[in-house]
Formats: C-alpha cells, structure tokens, sequence
C-alpha cells in the first residue's frame, strides 16, 4: 500500500501600484503589450533596482496570517538562467533568508505546515504565433512582484491540495494582498507529488507546474496518483520528471525527456549569489532596528484574517447560523462580510 505525499508551491501576483523594483505602473488588466517598461525592469546595464515597500508589507502580512515567523533581515538573490522572457538574465528572488518562515493553515482540522514565504519578480510572457511560426514577448510582466509560498509536503489527497489552495485565495483577497484571479495567470499553482510506502520508504517525486484552476489543482494531483500507484503495482519505477497539464483533458502529460533536476528554471537556482540591492554587513543592524518598527507597527494594523476570526466568533456567530442550511463555506463568507464591515 503507498500513501500519497502532496506538497504545493504556489505564486501569487502582489496587488501593488507600481512593479517590485522600479515605478513602472503594475497593472495586469492592460491588454497593449510592452508599454509599461524601463531600463531597470529590462535589465539594461548600469540600473540600480529599489524594492517597493508596500509589496514587502504584503508578505509580511500574509506571512502573519498564515502563523509564520517574520525575519528580522531579509536578503535577495540573484537567480541566474537564461530564458527569452527573462531580459537580465536573471531572477531577483529569495533563496536563504525569506521574508517569513514556519508558518501552518489548517484544512479540515489538519495542520499543513509552510515551509516558507518569500518575495521576487515575474517574468516577461511569451505569446507563441502559430500562424506566423514565432515566439513574441510581452514585457509589461517582468518585474510585477510575485509573493512565492512553498508547504511542506504534508497534504495526503488532491481534495485537500484544492482546499489548501482555495482557501489560501480567500487569505489573500480577504487581505487585499492579490486579486489571485486564476484563470488570468494571477495565482499558478505547482504540485509535487510522490507516493511513499506505508513503511516509510519515499518515492520518487513528480512535478506538475502551472495549474490554473482549482479543478485543475484536484484533476492532475489525482490522476498523477493513480498514475503513479499503477506502475508501482505493476513493480515499475516512477522516473522523477516533469509533468504538464494537458488543457484538453484532465491527464498529465509527462515531459520524459526532461528530468525536474535539468529544466531550466530550476537548474538556475544552482546559480545563486546576493543581490547588491543592499550593502549586507554596516547597514544590517540599522536595518534590524528599522525592520522591528515597521513589523511593531504592522502587528498593530493588522486585521484578523479570516479562520482565525472564525474561531474567536465561532460561539457569538454561531447560535442562529448553525441550524440554518448555509454552508460552511457560507457561513464563512458571512462572517467575513460582519468583520470587515466591523474594521472600517
Ligand atoms: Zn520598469
């Protein structure tokens, strides 16, 4: 008998005015490509990137809601790898110190653990011409700031893959962190899944990147299962790959001749060293003393998120709506509405 091990990473495009590194306006509705870039979010040489403070606050309160502990210095990373959508060459992101760490969100009464929360760029969007037989690319992404949460692979069934992520939407919006509307690229969501022995033996880990639905969340992570689970009966190997959803139906294909460890982005991230977006050493301890105002001050304007409010209005809420025929998913969204009326 195998058990299913699920972990998720999941990308969420920050609700910001302005991109993660420069003042050119973030805006994902704009339907006219390239218009809003710069030298810094193309990369030219010689500019210096400044980080938006309102996309780090955005973590950081995200980071809080989901029980994670707030780093006191944070760094960025320069994730090095070429790719057409990627005009510098390379990815700012957050390798060894990310912003929040260890925090949990409980679905259905079990703890998923998250590993970590950390902050970097998008990249630019490749649009593929069949009929002109070539590749465009669209820079008005590149840059946009993209809050990156990775759990621990703690989630045992595709049902509970797609509420970890459902719910995780509802953090956010709730927060007005990000819009996450899925079906615009604003939330993607990457599955890894391995089916270990009940004795605790591991299996070999499989990836299925860019899914752009819950439903397709719940699809791959259960095929992908019963996939697995087939060869392994049959006495065959699972081979650590890459997988993608095939849009038409609800397979996974698998990429064979691309093993995870070789694809490009992840290949990267062996290619890592600091950002000079900040001098580490002189300035660190100013910063220390900075970055423990602004997290007191956060702690003080932060909202309660909405199933820890659940829980602590659970008893005053609940007397005339638990006989009623609301789902608790209804039943949720009422309370959100009281409490938000309540905190303007
Ligand atoms: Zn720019």
């Amino acid at each position: 008998m195998y058990k299913p091990v699920i972990g998720l990473e999941i990308h969420a495009q920050l609700k910001t005015r302005s991109k993660m590194f420069c003042s050119c306006v973030n805006n994902p509705e704009v339907r006219e490509t390239n218009i809003y870039v710069c030298p810094i979010c193309l990369g030219h040489p010689g500019t210096l990137p400044v980080i938006n403070k309102d996309a780090v606050t955005k973590v950081l309160q995200s980071g809080k809601a989901l029980n994670c502990e707030l780093r006191d210095v944070s760094r960025f990373d320069r994730k090095n790898y070429f790719y057409p959508d990627l005009p510098k060459g390379y990815q700012i992101s957050q390798d060894r110190r990310p912003l929040c760490f260890g925090g949990y969100l409980e679905i259905d009464k079990r703890r998923i653990r998250i590993n970590r929360i950390h902050l970097e760029e998008d990249t630019g969007r490749l649009v593929h011409d069949e009929k002109e037989k070539c590749s465009l690319v669209d820079f008005n992404r590149a840059g946009v700031p993209l809050m990156e949460l990775v759990t621990e692979a703690d989630i045992r069934s595709a049902d509970e893959a797609r509420k970890f992520a459902e719910e995780l939407r509802l953090i956010f919006r709730y927060l007005q962190v990000a819009d996450a509307n899925m079906d615009q690229g604003q939330m993607r969501v990457e599955v890894n899944i391995s089916l270990s022995h009940m004795e605790g033996r591991k299996g070999t880990r499989v990836e299925i990147k860019n899914l752009n639905s819950f439903r397709a969340v719940y699809h791959a992570t259960e095929y992908e299962i019963k996939r697995q689970s087939a060869l392994l009966e049959k006495g065959e190997r699972v081979v650590q790959e890459l997988g993608k959803q095939d849009s038409g139906s609800e397979k996974t294909e698998q990429d064979r001749c691309r093993d995870s460890s070789q694809a490009p982005r992840d290949r990267g991230s062996k290619l890592l060293f600091r950002d000079p977006i900040r001098r580490p050493r002189e300035k660190e301890k100013r910063s220390r003393i900075r970055d423990e105002r602004c997290k007191k001050k956060k702690r003080t304007s932060m909202i309660e998120v909405p199933y820890t409010s659940v829980k602590g209005f659970y008893p005053f809420w609940m007397i005339g709506l638990k006989s009623s025929f609301f789902s608790f998913k209804m039943q949720l969204e009422v309370s959100y509405a009281f409490l938000y009326a309540s905190f303007i």
